[in-house]
């Protein structure tokens, strides 16, 4: 019988997670670093589609990351009077909108009954491509394989090198959960309507995401020094959107804002380590699939692994038949934010027309539809 491979991984994230759960599940023996005291992700709530369901259902921890969270079936985009200028039905594929740390503990469940070892206070600062993950304290840690899904700063992708371009975009936001209202709570009985209202280049993303929790996420211009302050500046927001007032009043002191980046890596491995997740792809969230690409390619490569006896052959195997997708994913997600910046009147006539684009529909929904592999 041959010895049990074992991988050393860097952060416990949507990727790190997964990746952690489906080499488990498949005999490695995995160790996950993380730097933070336990498990927690940052950014409050999240729409995973099709695609990134598949993945939750294909390492065991669907169940438990859907439980309560709304079916998001309809999406409205509004204008600054509150007049709708496009609405999406999502028919023929799941979209649920849910709150990020109910699928963390998913996730994380099912990897320490796969057997996983999760090491919190674990600090990662680079790795070698022969196999070794740095840890803060010294220590270098040999592995058959080691993964880098230690997100947008990776230190793991930075030791080695892999950057082709990191560019940060015009604009981020500010994400933060509210609880729900009574009359709220009996609304999304039968799942939920996500609302963008519009004013000038500000947006407010409305979303419930579990049987008590509605997501906000405030989007503005990093140059809109106001607009990204956290705790809120509220007087600001209701001046932009008189129209939800009483919503913006609701907003406590909490929140995170986040710059959007654009992460592109001249390769998605160097030797016998991984790079995963945003580390190695980090796209704007307009698309609202970093973290399902983060899920797919993470599965996928424990698929690729299965497939090869060099780590190395099943590194670039992996790459070559996922990365086209991802890179598509990127495009039209960066595609779709070039309105952010456009006058009012301009933005609107576009969001109408490609409403009835089929041709944005097919780009947009490509990653939706397609059947990860391992699912
Ligand atoms: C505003 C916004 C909205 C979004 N909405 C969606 C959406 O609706 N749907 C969707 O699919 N995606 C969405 N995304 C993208 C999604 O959040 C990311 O793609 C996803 O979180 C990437 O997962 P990851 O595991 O690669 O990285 P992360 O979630 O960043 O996880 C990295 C982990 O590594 C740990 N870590 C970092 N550095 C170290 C270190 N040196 N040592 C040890 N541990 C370390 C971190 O603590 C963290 O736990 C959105 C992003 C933004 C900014």
């Amino acid at each position: 019988m041959s010895a049990q491979r074992r991988v050393e991984i860097a952060g416990a994230g949507f990727a790190g997670l997964t990746a952690a759960c489906a080499l488990a599940q498949r005999g490695w023996q995995v160790r996950v670093h993380e730097r933070a005291e336990r498990l927690r992700t940052t950014g409050a709530g999240i729409y995973v589609y099709e695609n990134g369901l598949r993945v939750l259902e294909a390492v065991g921890a669907y169940a438990a990351a859907v439980e309560g969270a709304p079916i998001a079936h309809t999406r409205e985009v509004r204008d600054h009077h509150d007049r709708i200028i496009s609405v999406h039905r999502w028919q023929g594929s799941r979209v649920f909108s849910i709150v990020r740390q109910r699928i963390i503990n998913s996730l994380g469940e099912v990897a320490r009954r796969a057997g996983v070892e999760i090491i919190f206070n674990s600090e990662v600062i680079g790795a070698d491509p022969s196999g070794e993950l740095l840890l803060s304290g010294g220590q270098r840690l040999k592995a058959d394989l080691v993964i880098g899904a230690d997100g947008t700063n990776s230190r793991v992708r930075d030791a080695l090198r892999l950057i082709a371009k990191r560019k940060r975009l015009v604009d981020g936001a500010t994400r933060l959960l509210i609880d729900k209202t009574p009359d709220e709570r009996a609304a999304t009985e039968h799942g939920a309507t996500t609302v963008e209202y519009w004013s000038g280049s500000r947006r407010v993303l409305y979303t419930p995401c579990s049987e008590n929790d509605i997501y906000i996420a405030l989007t503005m211009l990093n140059s809109d020094a106001a607009a990204t302050a956290v705790p809120i500046d509220k007087a600001l927001w209701k001046r932009s959107f008189p129209h939800i007032e009483p919503l913006i009043d609701r907003i406590g002191t909490e929140g995170r804002y986040d710059p959007f980046e654009l992460i592109k890596l001249r390769r998605w491995s160097a030797g016998k380590v991984a790079v995963i997740g945003d580390a190695a792809h980090a796209l704007p969230p307009n698309i609202g699939q970093g973290g399902g690409c983060a899920m797919m390619n993470a599965l996928a490569l424990a698929v690729h692994l299965d497939q090869h006896k060099a780590v190395e052959d099943a590194l670039a195997a992996w790459e070559a038949a996922e990365r086209p997708l991802t890179d598509h994913t990127q495009r039209v997600s960066v595609l779709l934010g070039l309105p952010t910046t456009w006058p009012p009147t301009l933005r609107t006539l576009a969001f109408k027309l490609s409403a009835r684009s089929k041709w944005l529909l097919h780009q947009r929904t490509r990653i939706v539809y397609h059947h990860p592999t391992g699912t």
